[in-house]
């Protein structure tokens, strides 16, 4: 990576996490020249020790990827989830037994004709995810320094300037803030944010399984509140479970033989034995919604847009649309003449955004509160809620196509088709 820019960017990215990688992707696949920074090295961030955490990708977010050259580099790691069974009984395993009268089966051969058998997602792992689209970017020739942090941001007139750690000081049309829910671009743009905790920690593990998972995503509701069992190639799964804050702390610290002994209470043995691979990681879980996503020369995409819990995998999934709609508007506005970093173009951009976010922040807020509670009442009305759209053929589908991302006005990126195009 070098250590300074060659030309001037058209767009600069602070943080090159998978948001920001992506969106100097996709402006690069729409004809604009993006600078990403980042305090981190690449090789550090694909460490199985750097983020312990695995993805569900929305299939349309990996057509995106696709369109821009990254595939080949994701394919090898990306398990395809072929089905989604929700489940409300005392273990995760219930759901592979007979039928249950309350559980949701989500079937990606039931939306075959409408997305081209596409699965239902992906689950990748975050470093491969990571390490891929650093490969991509850099046989793109697209430009990172790394490793340096954005310390300052100004908007001027006609440009915005970005200082560094080491004291260099760039500018382009517009900054956009990529790094994250501590988004320096945000609170140089004085855009606050709204959310809450929520007493809450997602734990985080690999682990290997002695009989194969099928492709097969399981989410089962706990008290505490969800318990995930996502599929990762070679028989192995991605484990995320709620625990309350202090539950979670407990756990991080706990030796190896009780983190094993709790986690069995949880899973039960309906894919055999259970081995952890590696380290486990805890996450405090929040809600964090940036007020605006942007000002004059400065936008947000990403969690520094929007942090929501992680109950239905979509984080950065709406990361990714963010990256699609802005590249897009972008190239639209280079094509009429526009400038960039103008209140009017990113008004385009955070309108197209705006609904789409605060729409799915609402609804995982209300999961969380729905399904991390065993009020025996409400446990029975989400299970009847749950037995009755399993009943009904459209609304799975419609539930199938929303969590794959492929309903509402979607960029260009997202149906797979290239900028350039
Ligand atoms: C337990 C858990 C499970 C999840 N599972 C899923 C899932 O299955 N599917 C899904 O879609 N989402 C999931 N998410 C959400 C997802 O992980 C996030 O939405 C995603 O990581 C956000 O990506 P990002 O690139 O916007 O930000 P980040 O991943 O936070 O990356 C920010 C980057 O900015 C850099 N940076 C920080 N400060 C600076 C600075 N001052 N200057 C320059 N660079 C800086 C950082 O080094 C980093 O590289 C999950 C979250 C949790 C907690």
């Amino acid at each position: 990576m070098s250590a300074q820019t060659s030309s001037a960017p058209d767009v600069i990215i602070a943080g090159a996490g998978m948001a920001g990688v992506t969106l100097a992707l996709a402006l690069a696949d729409g004809g604009l020249k993006a600078v990403l920074v980042d305090p981190l090295p690449f090789d550090a961030q694909t460490a199985p020790t750097f983020d312990g955490r695995a993805s569900a990708i929305s299939f349309s977010a990996f057509r995106q990827w696709r369109a821009l050259g990254a595939a080949e580099h994701l394919e090898p790691h990306a398990q395809r989830i072929e089905q989604i069974l929700v489940t409300d009984a005392k273990t995760p395993g219930a759901a592979a037994g007979p039928p249950l009268p309350f559980a949701l089966r989500f079937d990606a051969a039931e939306i075959a004709d409408r997305c081209e058998g596409e699965p239902l997602g992906y689950l990748i792992e975050n470093r491969h995810i990571r390490a891929g689209l650093a490969a991509t970017a850099q046989a793109r020739g697209i430009e990172v320094l790394a490793p340096v942090k954005v310390t300052g941001v100004e908007a001027g007139v006609g440009a915005a300037k970005v200082t560094l750690s080491d004291g260099r000081v760039l500018s382009a049309p517009l900054v956009v803030g990529c790094e994250g829910r501590n988004s320096v671009v945000r609170r140089a743009a004085g855009i606050g944010v709204i959310g809450w905790g929520y007493g809450q920690s997602g734990v985080v593990a690999t682990v290997g399984l002695e009989r194969g998972h099928q492709g097969v995503a399981y989410e089962h509701f706990l008290p505490s509140g969800p318990f995930a069992i996502l599929p990762l190639t070679g028989d192995r799964a991605s484990l995320v479970w709620t625990e309350s804050a202090a539950r979670g702390e407990a756990l991080r610290g706990a030796s190896d033989e009780a983190f094993h002994a709790h986690l069995m209470r949880r899973f039960g043995d309906f894919l055999g034995k259970v081995e952890v691979l590696g380290p486990r990681f805890v996450y405090p879980l929040s809600l964090q919604l940036a007020e605006r996503f942007h000002t004059e020369r400065l936008a947000l995409v990403g969690d520094a847009a929007h942090g929501v819990h992680p109950i239905a995998g979509q984080g950065l999934n709406l990361g990714l649309k963010d990256a699609a709609a802005m590249a897009q508007v972008l190239s639209e506005a280079v094509r009429l003449g526009e400038d960039i970093g103008s209140a009017a173009v990113l008004e385009r951009y955070a309108r197209w955004r705006r609904v789409d976010t605060i729409s799915n922040a609402i609804a995982f807020d209300a999961f969380v509160r729905i399904f991390s509670n065993d009020n025996p009442a409400l446990r029975l009305a989400r299970g009847a809620g749950m037995a009755l759209v399993n009943r009904i053929g459209p609304a799975r589908r419609f539930f199938m196509q929303e969590a794959g991302g492929a309903v509402g006005d979607l960029p260009k990126l997202l149906r797979g088709e290239s900028l350039a195009a």
